[in-house]
């Protein structure tokens, strides 16, 4: 089989992947082999990555439902990063957008959504990727067979070495705890800002997403 050797590093916007990639490279350098990441969307667009087929590579399968979709198989490793917090998941994939429209500065800048326009702003994105999201996390968090690997995001970042060894593990990487250590203090790994359960509209936009979640089938 042609794609056997894709490391593939699924994530949903915002839960892991840039940490990820940074610290694999970080790793390889230090136990001398090569590596190869391929991003995707600004590389090739294609499974596997036409310039290294063994690379990892990153991908959000924003084509799921479509016969474009990622059809998982038991031939790849995957590695599934995503947040619990559903909330907090799609706020942060929204604020990142703006960024990228140039409507904000930086991706952890707070957004007050005590403001209308901005709330309903955001209710428009939650409506527009709701199904994506409910797709992506009953597809991958579904699969439970041992070439599926599912990171949380949070988890992740609070226990960095932990975490970061069992992706080593999972693709068959040597473990070095000094490495780690070394890893870890220089990917410095932090938690992004996130809206919180204190804020006064958490609750709105929390039902407002279960709600618009099970409007789907
Ligand atoms: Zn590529």
């Amino acid at each position: 089989m042609q794609n056997n050797n894709i490391k593939n590093l699924i994530s949903v916007p915002r839960s892991g992947q840039h940490v990820t990639e940074q610290a694999l490279r970080i790793y390889y350098k230090l136990i001398a082999k090569e590596y190869y990441y391929c991003e995707y969307y600004s590389c090739c667009n294609c499974r596997p990555c036409k310039k290294c087929p063994s690379a990892y590579q990153k991908n959000h399968d924003f084509q799921i439902g479509t016969k474009n979709e990622i059809k998982i198989n038991d031939t790849e490793k995957y590695i599934f990063f995503f947040r619990d917090n559903i909330l907090q998941q799609i706020e942060s994939h929204y604020r990142l957008t703006l960024v990228e429209s140039k409507k904000i500065p930086h991706t952890n800048l707070k957004i007050d959504y005590n403001n209308l326009i901005k709330i309903n702003n955001f209710k428009k994105f939650i409506i527009q990727h709701i199904e994506y999201y409910k797709k992506i996390y009953v597809k991958y968090l579904n699969y439970k067979n041992n070439n599926m690997l599912h990171i949380e995001y949070d988890n992740y970042i609070k226990n960095f070495s932990s975490s970061f060894e069992k992706i080593l593990d999972f693709f068959d990487l040597p473990i070095d705890k000094i490495h780690i250590q070394y890893v870890k203090a220089h990917i410095q790994p932090e938690l992004l800002y996130k809206i919180s359960s204190e804020d006064s509209y958490y609750n709105e936009l929390n039902i407002f997403i279960h709600e618009e979640m099970n409007k789907i089938d």
